[in-house]
């Protein structure tokens, strides 16, 4: 099987998200995709330890348009 090839239909919408992660405690933060974010950047301070998370994937979603 040849899987490599990606499709991207023109009617689809993708959303970006950023995922945040807790080094310490592991509490992981989703929030949406922005400029200039890429992986291991610095992210927010963890809600949960307060201590600096990093960014360890990001990812897109595909959103289907309402009928
Ligand atoms: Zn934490």
């Amino acid at each position: 099987m040849i899987g490599s090839k990606s499709v991207v239909e023109k009617k689809q919408k993708y959303t970006v998200f950023t995922i945040e992660e807790c080094p310490v405690c592991g509490q992981k933060t989703k929030r949406e995709f922005q400029t200039g974010d890429y992986i291991t950047k610095d992210g927010a301070k963890c809600t949960k330890c307060g201590n600096q998370t990093r960014i360890s994937l990001i990812y897109a979603e595909t959103t289907k348009p309402p009928k």
